[in-house]
């Protein structure tokens, strides 16, 4: 073959290689979006929760679950990514560790759950770490309180969310942080209580009433509100503060992203409604008041707590 017909093989195939590449990301992100509208589709919880997930390859941010088999575990493109926080204003150095399921992982096994589960006994080693280090354990009313006034927190502050209400954070990471006197946060969708592998709210209200847990609007059913469906939204939101209202009788003002989306209709939902902070998926420990309705948090593996800086 000639050199220059070689070179329009190359440059149609590199044509080809693009254009097949964008029809797939397009395609993903259809599929994304179609999988989390089934998921939340209407007033009925989801069967499977659609997690965002502790340990997922860095090029996805997102991981949709069709099952707990691992093997039909669907890895989904990210979304556009929302540009760079800008670290403006009034900010505070305090990491937000993120964990979701807390359990044995002889019992994440047998549940077909490792992929989105963390050993208890390496949950608690976090703990007994944070405490001997003299980390200051906050909720995440706290930090944006502190923000909105532009005071300082205690040095070391640190605030530690558990996402998305699983019976395993009763069972293991509530004995952890009865053992150290550590406070957390729990993010709950309220609709999915009391399902086989959730908490009950017999169980929530326990915690609560420990003074070591805070408890934070997830929305009902763990709908992404990265949407513009402002009804949808809204009725997600509202229900969830509602209902940890009269369950708990504690005002519900800071909010937590399902699968990390969010966008301005949400954010202007929350404004509106007496909610002060909200928090996402996107990683960082610096926090500030200029993005208070997207604060940032650190997904946490089963690495020890030294990995990621602290
Ligand atoms: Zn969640």
């Amino acid at each position: 073959m000639k050199k220059r017909n070689r070179y329009i093989v190359s440059l149609l195939i590199a044509i080809a290689l693009l254009i097949f590449l964008d029809v797939m990301a397009y395609y993903t992100t259809q599929r994304y979006a179609t999988l989390l509208a089934t998921a939340s589709h209407e007033n009925t919880p989801p069967k499977k929760i659609v997690a965002d997930f502790q340990d997922a390859p860095p090029h996805v941010s997102l991981l949709f679950l069709e099952s707990y088999d691992p093997k039909r575990i669907k890895y989904i493109f990210s979304p556009p990514k929302p540009p760079e926080p800008v670290y403006t204003g009034y900010c505070l150095t305090v990491p937000v560790l993120m964990y979701h399921h807390v359990q044995p992982q002889a019992q994440a096994v047998e549940k077909k759950q490792t992929t989105v589960s963390m050993d208890s006994g390496v949950f608690d080693q976090h703990m007994a770490y944070l405490a001997s280090r003299g980390y200051n354990t906050i909720t995440v009313k706290q930090l944006v309180d502190a923000l909105r006034t532009k005071t300082a927190l205690p040095p070391k502050s640190i605030a530690i969310t558990l996402d998305d209400g699983y019976r395993d954070a009763y069972e293991y990471a509530y004995q952890s942080f009865k053992r150290y006197n550590i406070t957390a946060n729990l993010m709950i969708p309220t609709g999915l209580l009391e399902g086989a592998d959730y908490l009950t709210w017999g169980q929530l209200i326990e915690m609560k009433g420990s003074g070591l847990i805070y408890v934070s609007d997830h929305t009902w059913s763990h709908y992404g509100v990265g949407g513009t469906n402002a009804e949808k939204i809204k009725y997600e939101i509202m229900l969830g503060k509602s209902q940890l209202e009269g369950r708990l009788g504690q005002p519900q003002e800071i909010f937590t992203y399902p699968y990390g989306t969010f966008g301005n209709t949400a954010i202007e939902i929350l404004k509106q409604n007496g909610f002060s902070g909200a928090f996402s998926t996107l990683p960082g420990t610096v926090q500030c008041d200029s993005f208070i309705m997207s604060l940032h948090r650190t997904r946490i593996g089963n690495s020890p707590l030294s990995a990621y800086g602290l």
